[in-house]
């Protein structure tokens, strides 16, 4: 600092530290004191467009904060999704010693394409961490909940207590021991979950957007929110990673 931010005054001192540390300074001429601003930080274009990709925005209203063209940003759009591997990340879980662990699956509707093509997304997710284990587009039945079921790994699998809404599908997919329809569940983790999908990836049930037209990006667009948000949670639970 090398003037007064008040008067602009260039007799100032410094005068102690501040209660978060920073250096502290008064003003000689008008006496009021100021404490040295944080520098601004600046995002580099990509690192912008990643936070943007969890958001509720539109393609094209993504391309205008960015002022780029919708051309321009289709390919870093896919590269970013296609950056986010098959595998969500699970941190430690996998090894944990816990021998059993309570996954609740869900489905939720949404469509590819037009009005008359809907998709069910298939959540499993895992109770104590909140991470999600599994996820499957496909349709509301057998082969999609077995869908879900393969997507988990293997190994949170043998683990797994399975808690569901009792939809005739889980029970042809789930052993009678790992399952638990219409359980007294607790949902609110997967409705947290549920509701954050659905405010946040709001647009990718649209069928306005082009690049919602198709499967393939509804797949990587819903895997790419999915990978964030175990990250996400990841970082507040440092034990796991
Ligand atoms: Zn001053």
């Amino acid at each position: 600092m090398t003037t007064c931010p008040h008067c602009h005054s260039p007799k100032i001192v410094k005068n102690g530290k501040s209660y978060h540390s920073k250096q502290n300074y008064k003003c000689r001429h008008c006496r009021r004191q100021a404490v040295e601003r944080e520098p601004e930080r600046l995002f580099s274009r990509d690192e912008l467009l990643r936070g943007l990709l969890l958001e509720r925005l539109s393609l094209r209203a993504i391309a205008r904060l960015l002022k780029v063209s919708v051309g321009w940003l289709v390919p870093r759009v896919k590269a970013l999704w296609q950056g986010a591997a098959e595998r969500l990340p699970q941190g430690r879980l996998e090894e944990t010693e816990v021998g059993l662990l309570c996954v609740e699956a869900d489905e939720q509707w949404g469509f590819v394409g037009a009005k008359d093509c809907p998709v069910w997304l298939w959540l499993a997710m895992e109770r104590r961490t909140g991470l999600v284990v599994g996820f499957h587009l496909g349709e509301r039945d057998t082969e999609g909940a077995m869908g879900l079921w393969l997507s988990i790994p293997q190994k949170l699998r043998e683990k797994a207590l399975v808690f569901t809404d009792g939809l005739e599908a889980y029970g042809a997919v789930f052993a009678k021991g790992q399952h638990q329809p219409e359980g007294k569940r607790e949902t609110t983790k997967m409705e947290r979950l549920n509701n954050t999908l659905r405010q946040r990836c709001a647009r990718l049930v649209r069928k306005t957007l082009s690049f919602s037209r198709s499967w393939e990006n509804h797949r990587l667009a819903i895997r790419y929110f999915l990978y964030s948000y175990n990250l996400e949670k990841l970082a507040k639970m440092p034990s796991l990673l």
